[in-house]
Order: structure tokens, then sequence, then C-alpha cells
């Protein structure tokens, strides 16, 4: 056998090689040339789209570039491609995932992110980041294999998307949570407080008398003091709790994860002392005190509703007591609260079904022992609790609005039954009529057809005074002012109701036309021996006269408080000493045995 040349052999190995290796350079060339062809083909497609359009092959290089990517990513097309994905528009913390993700579908196929629409994060080329929404798909054909990304630059959606979300869930004055991100969370801590075992507080903050801010300072210092109060609540409470203003003075603050009460006290301690500190509103130093209420779920409630409701009350309860403090919420809390909301539905009923009644109680002239006034005071037969003191429903009819209704039965009431009795008795007297601040200064409660009524009853005004608290007086609107005068055109008298328990001073009632004082019942208890109210009283009556006021004296119950009454120039007196109040009926049969 010959022997095979060696060299010959490795020569025709290479030609061998030498020719494979250029059949496959036509096939790569062939392959490029499809897949160029098809490229230019989606990329005369790609080129008009709305999206960013970027191709990637298999290893993660950058194949495709279209117009819109060159604007959302900053890179013209050039310089990007045949670099990675991954080093160019991947924001670094996703990095990662990009290639582990990337890897399993390529060993298995397996993918969550194909076909869908995701919302992600992408990196410009200056190095900001801006959302975007992308959705990929894959070419996994023998000739072509990429991935192709459609992405969409989501930036102004977003902005508006987080206008939109701020409005609906944040106040815009003081930036606190409004209502709305309020109950959210609240429904959350309750949520976690379930699985932790663990209590929440919740915080009902109101502003104690922060309508007078409004109303002397204005609106602007208004919500100043909101702003800052906002400002003080937050910086009491941790990071995790939540500060809130669901409307108006009232700010309400979840505290989660509490472990025992104690720690809450300590909190609201905390508050009050922060909010009172000064605060320098339009060069006026103001203290801005709260009201703060408590309750704890689950213990107090494990309804979230029930829960502020609690709170509310126990809000109330601060408030009744005093002001400026904090009040948990207690069983006694909710009983007297249950009462009041009964009070409230029979209340609205009582009109109706005719379960008032105006009683009567003289006004005797201290000069000579006559009377010839009387003032009109409300009684309530309630069907099933019998009688209702005026002390507690007028507060309550004041508070939700129906004093306009009662008050307006009671004067129209009233002023029929002193027609009559003026009629009857060919007498001169007069019905003094008590009357709420709410009917001065809402006007829709009606006070201002009581003129007109007694104009077409054929009522002299001279028969009717009304009785005011001395707080109407203290800042009154044009408005008051204005009834007022209406009132003194018509010839009604007008009474200072309840005189110094309010704090004016005498000298101020002279610009109004007042025809009379009534000294508080709480002076005239202690006439007989507390040096000061004695002096008070006189000192009252004095001034009053000196103004041309007459003075009557409420709650006389003794003979000496009678005398030194008499002795110190007061002019009316009313009270049990004379005559408790009574019906209609009665007090006729009173006139009938005077005269
Ligand atoms: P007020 O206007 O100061 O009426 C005087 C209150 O003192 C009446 O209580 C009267 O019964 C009571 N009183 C009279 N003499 C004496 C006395 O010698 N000793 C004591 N301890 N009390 C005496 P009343 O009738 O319970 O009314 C309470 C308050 O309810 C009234 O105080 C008034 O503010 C309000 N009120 C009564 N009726 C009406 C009404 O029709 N409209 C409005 N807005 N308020 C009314
Ligand atoms: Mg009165
Ligand atoms: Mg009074």
């Amino acid at each position: 056998m010959a022997q095979r040349d060696p060299l010959q052999d490795s020569t025709e190995t290479i030609t061998l090689l030498g020719n494979k290796v250029a059949a496959l350079e036509t096939d790569l060339r062939q392959k490029k040339e499809i897949i160029l062809a098809q490229h230019s083909k989606l990329e005369a497609f790609f080129g008009t789209s709305i999206d960013a359009i970027v191709q990637m092959d298999f290893d993660g290089y950058i194949t495709g570039w279209n117009l819109q990517a060159e604007k959302i990513f900053g890179w013209r097309a050039e310089e990007i491609l045949e670099q990675t994905i991954e080093l160019t528009i991947i924001p670094e913390r996703y990095r990662e995932g990009h290639r582990t993700g990337m890897q399993r579908y390529l060993a298995s196929g397996d993918t969550t992110v194909l076909n869908t629409l995701i919302e992600i994060d992408a990196l410009h080329r200056d190095g900001h980041e801006f959302p975007v929404e992308l959705s990929i798909s894959v070419i996994d054909s023998p000739d072509l294999q990429e991935f192709i990304a459609y992405i969409r630059d989501i930036s102004k959606r977003k902005r508006a998307e987080a206008i939109i979300w701020n409005q609906a869930n944040f106040d815009s004055l003081t930036n606190l949570p409004n209502r709305n991100l309020f109950m959210q969370r609240l429904e959350h801590e309750a949520l976690s407080c379930d699985r932790s075992k663990l209590s929440l507080a919740l915080l009902y903050v109101d502003l104690d008398r922060f309508k007078a801010v409004n109303d002397s300072l204005g609106h602007d210092m208004g919500d100043l003091l909101l702003v800052e109060v906002a400002n003080r609540l937050k910086k009491s409470v941790r990071e995790v709790d939540t500060v809130s203003r669901p409307s108006g003075d009232e700010f309400i603050i979840i505290l989660g994860q509490i472990e025992d009460q104690l720690a809450v006290e300590r909190i609201c301690q905390q508050l009050l002392d922060t909010l009172s500190e000064p605060l320098n509103l339009d060069n006026k130093v103001v203290y801005p005190t709260a009201s703060i209420g408590v309750s704890f779920y689950p213990d107090d409630a494990n309804d979230i509703e029930i829960l502020r409701r609690n709170a509310d009350q126990a809000m109330y309860a601060a408030k009744a007591s005093g002001r400026n403090r904090y009040q948990f919420f207690t069983s006694e809390i909710q009983e007297r609260a249950q009462r009041k909301r009964q009070i409230i539905t029979d209340l609205r009923e009582a009109v109706n079904q005719s379960q008032f009644e105006v009683y009567y109680q003289p006004i005797v002239s201290l000069l000579d022992g006559s009377f010839t006034r009387a003032e009109a005071l409300l009684r309530w037969h309630h069907p099933e609790t019998g009688m209702v003191s005026p002390a507690v429903f007028i507060p309550i009819a004041e508070e939700t609005g129906l004093i306009g209704e009662i008050g307006n039965w009671v004067f129209y009431q009233a002023s029929q039954q002193v027609k009559n009795w003026r009629h009857q008795f060919n007498s001169d007297i007069q019905v003094s009529i008590n009357t709420s601040p709410l009917q001065w200064i809402d006007e829709s409660t009606g006070m201002n057809q009581w003129f007109t009524h007694l104009i077409e009853q054929g009522i002299d005004g001279t028969a009717i005074s009304v009785e005011i608290a001395e707080g109407l007086l203290k800042d009154p609107s044009d408005h008051i002012t204005n009834r007022l005068i209406e009132f003194r055109d018509a010839d009604i008298q007008v009474a200072i109701d309840d005189f110094g328990t309010g704090y004016s001073s005498l000298s101020h009632l002279k610009q109004f036309d007042i025809n009379y004082l009534k000294i508080d019942q709480g002076f005239v208890r202690n006439l007989d021996h507390e040096q000061n109210d004695l002096v008070l009283c006189e000192a009252t009556i004095a001034m009053a006269h000196k103004l041309g006021i007459q003075v009557i004296a409420e709650g006389v119950e003794s003979k000496s408080q009678d005398r030194i009454l008499r002795e110190i120039g007061c002019d009316f007196g009313q009270g049990y000493l004379y005559s408790r109040p009574m019906s209609a009926i009665d007090f006729t049969a009173l006139i009938a045995s005077k005269t």
C-alpha cells in the first residue's frame, strides 16, 4: 500500500475546512441579508410608531432602535446599537432580575413578562429615571431570534394621576390626609391590629373656639392657624401615626399598635401642651387649644363607624367639661350620647305632636308689687319621660337647628296669648319671649316674618319684649344690629338675659337700644351673704339706670333677697318668691284675681 503523504493530507483537510468556512460564510451572509431585509421592513414600520421600539438579540444586544426610542431615552441609534440593553436603559436595581429572567426564558421558555403590559421605571441617557409602560414580544424562528419591546413614556399620565390622587386623598390647605385617605388608613390599621392583637387609638381633636378666630381675625388667619395646628400635631406623634384633617377645624389622629393606654394619655397631654404654645397671627398672639376625644380599637368598638362615633362623643364630653383637655370614651359618655340622640329624634316630633306648652312667670314691680309683665317659658311634655326641662332640650334644639321652628312656635303662641289677655283684661301686659342666638344669626329661621305677623294679627309691639343672650352683642354683625333696629321700630322691647355671665361691659351696651337687663340668678342667689355679689348688683343697677335701662332680678326666692333688691333700687323681680311659672290657664286666673 502506498504511503500517504502527511503534508498532502493536511493540505486537503485545510482546503476542506476552507470550503466549509466559505460555505458557512455564504450561509451567514445570506442569513444576514435576510435578517437585514426583514429588519429594514420592520424598521420602516417601527419608525413611524408612537411607541419606542427596541429590538434585542438573545444575548441582550440592541439590534433595533426607532425614532421614538431616540426621543425618550436620549440615545441616537448609531450610539446604542450593539450595546447591551442591560447597561443602557435598565435602571441598576432591575438588572439582576432582567438577566435571570432572560436566562430562564432561554433555558426553558418560561416567562412572566412576555405579551403583558408592565409598568416600570426606565433609565434615560442622562441618568434620570422615568416611568414607562412596556410590553415585550419575541420572535424565535430559525431565521430571526429577537425580543421586541414596545415602550411608552407615561411620565405625563403618571404626573396627572399623582395630582388626581393627591387631590382625592389630601387636604389642600394642610397637606394632611383627608377623610378619604384617613378611612383607608384606619381600615388598614384596624386589620393590622387584628393580626398583632394590639390596639389602636383614635383621637378626635377639635379646636376650641376656632370660629372666634375666624370671625375676628379673618379667614386667612384662620387658615394659617389650621396649618400651624397641623404642623404641631404632626410634630407630637410618631412618623407611622396618621394625622388627618377630614373637615373644618377637626383633626383625627390614628395611633397604631398601642400596647398600653397610659402611653396614649401621655401623647394626649403632649398634644395639648404643644398646641397651646403661643402663636402670632397678624400681630396678635393666640393660644390655640383643643378638646380631644379618644376611643380604642377593639376595646371600645370593633366596628370602625362606632369607633369614630365614640371618639367624637368623647370629644364633645371633653368640650363640655371645660375644653383644652382630653377625654377617653366611657360607657357613661355612651349613655349620655344615646339619651341625646333619643331627645333629638323625639324633639323632631314634638312640635307636630303638640307636646309643647308655653308657661308664664310673672315679673313683679319692686316699686309697688304690681305685675304687668311675664316671661314666656317653654315646656315639653314628653309622652314617655314626662316633663323635660328647657335647660336640657333648648341647647339640643340649638345644636340641631330645630330652634328655628320651635322659637317661631313659641313666638306665635305667646303673642297670640298676650293679645288675648290685653283684650280680655284691658291691660297693658307685656310678655317677654326668649330667643336663641341662632334665630338672630341664621336668617332662614324665620324671625323676619315676626313683624308682619304682628301687624296681620293686630298685635301691638309693646305687648312683646324679646330676651337675648349678652354674647350676641359682643361683636354683632350688621345683620344683627339691623334686626335690633327693626325690633325697636316695631315697638318691641329688648332685654339682655342672664346678665353678668357673659362678661360684657355695660358701657358696650350703650350703643344698642336695650330696655332691660336681667341679672342672672347666680348673682341674686347669694345677695344676702356674698358681699361681692351685692356690690356687683348695686353697681349694675346704678350704671344701667344711667343708661336708661331698667333692671330685672332673676331667681328671687327669699324675702331678704327681695328686701335688698328694693333697697338697691332694682326695678323688677322674678322668681319663686312671687310665683312659679304656670300654664296660660292658671296665669289667666292669676290676672283675673288681681283685677
Ligand atoms: P331663663 O330665660 O333665664 O329663664 C329663667 C329660668 O329660671 C326658668 O327656667 C325659670 O323657671 C327659672 N326660675 C324662675 N324663678 C326661679 C327661682 O326663683 N329659682 C330658680 N332656681 N329658678 C327660677 P326654665 O323655665 O327651666 O328655663 C330655663 C332656660 O331655658 C331659660 O332660662 C331660657 O334660657 C331657656 N328657655 C326657656 N324657654 C325658652 C324658649 O322659648 N326659647 C328659648 N330660646 N329658650 C328658652
Ligand atoms: Mg329668659
Ligand atoms: Mg335668665
